[in-house]
């Protein structure tokens, strides 16, 4: 997944945290007077809640997601339930069952660091709240007893022990699938080169740096010769199998500063950093020569390759329009009876 589509899940999933928050206080707001008697200030904190959470709602749904909103949204969750612990019971009240989730929340909108401190600070306050649990005001009317207090503190931090090790868990095994997808997803899964996105990842980069140095750098389009021959005669089985074979030859030959990768069909691409055009049609001849004197499959099928080379010219190329020229060169290498090397002209 790029990290676009990471922010945007992040994102949408802090805004549906958001609601869920905001309809739990709305709900906890309306309903708990019906089961308890209250004290007015948590009325008004209540209402304090939910503007503090209302706002951080518009906040988040009318920006883009910079990092520090991430922050904010996790110092705001404690913001909102803290006081609520502190005024209806400390350790004792029903308000903590709540803040187990918290590094598990931290973790999931934040990261690693967010996760850790957010445990690190709740564990202080529930130690705190242990400790002072004789002291703190009561308003909320619930059920209250010092005795039993730091038994209540010591599951408390237990859990939110545990709930930060699955934080950490849990980012660990995401980081290596989404590291796992992201590899599969700049892959070919035939030939196992980079695909065409998996290209462009290095050719951008590569193109800059040429430019921005002023250095040589030169793009090779390769296509197998009368591959469809192949399919019809053989079967697409065998096919397949010629292709991955020209794949490895092709990448055993190449250096590991040029980047070769499957550009669709039976066409390849090699981005050829740091190479002019006369050496990158030494290359190619290379190239050339070792799949026209190999054999392919079982069946041992000789195969040629016709290739067209570009080379960047000054600052306003561009990676399409370098394709275009060697796409044009390998073109006219097929007109003029393929097997053979053409540079733009
Ligand atoms: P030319 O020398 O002009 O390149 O002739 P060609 O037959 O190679 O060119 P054309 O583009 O007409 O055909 C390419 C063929 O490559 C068509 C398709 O059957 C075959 N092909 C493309 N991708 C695959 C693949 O993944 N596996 C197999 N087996 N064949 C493929
Ligand atoms: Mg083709
Ligand atoms: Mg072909």
């Amino acid at each position: 997944m790029s990290d676009v589509s990471q922010t945007q899940l992040n994102h949408k999933l802090t805004l549906r945290i958001i609601e869920v928050a905001f309809v739990t206080l709305l709900f906890s707001l309306i309903a708990r007077p019906i089961i308890a008697e209250l004290h007015p200030y948590y009325f008004w904190l209540g209402i304090f809640d939910l503007i503090i959470t209302g706002s951080l709602y518009v906040l988040v749904r009318s920006n883009k997601w910079p990092k520090w909103h991430i922050s904010l949204a996790l110092i705001s969750a404690l913001i909102i339930m803290l006081p609520m612990l502190f005024i209806s019971g400390g350790v004792n009240s029903q308000v903590a069952f709540f803040l187990p989730l918290y590094p598990i929340v931290g973790a999931l909108i934040g990261g690693r660091v967010e996760s850790l401190l957010m445990s690190l600070f709740l564990i202080v306050t529930i130690l705190f709240a242990t400790i002072f649990s004789h002291t703190i005001i009561n308003v909320s009317g619930e059920y209250y007893d010092a005795h039993t207090s730091y038994l209540r503190g010591f599951w408390l931090i237990l859990s939110i022990m545990f709930s930060a090790m699955f934080g950490q868990f849990f980012l660990n095994r995401y980081t290596e699938l989404t590291k796992k997808l992201k590899a599969e997803n700049l892959q070919d899964p035939l030939t196992e080169l980079l695909n065409r996105r998996g290209l462009n990842l290095h050719f951008a980069q590569e193109l800059e740096q040429a430019k921005e140095i002023n250095s040589p750098f030169c793009l090779m389009l390769i296509d197998i010769d009368y591959f469809k021959k192949i399919n019809d005669q053989y079967g697409h089985d065998v096919g397949d199998t010629c292709l991955i074979e020209v794949a490895d030859r092709l990448n055993e030959s190449i250096q590991v500063h040029h980047y070769l990768a499957r550009f669709g069909g039976e066409e390849f691409i090699i981005v050829l950093p740091n190479t002019d055009l006369s050496a990158a049609e030494k290359i190619a001849e290379q190239l050339r020569h070792i799949i026209a004197k190999g054999r392919f499959s079982s069946f041992q099928i000789p195969l040629t390759i016709t290739l067209g080379i570009a080379t960047l010219h000054g600052e306003r190329d561009n990676a399409l329009k370098i394709i275009k020229r060697a796409d044009k060169a390998l073109y006219r290498g097929k007109e003029k009876g393929r097997n053979r090397v053409e540079l733009e002209s």
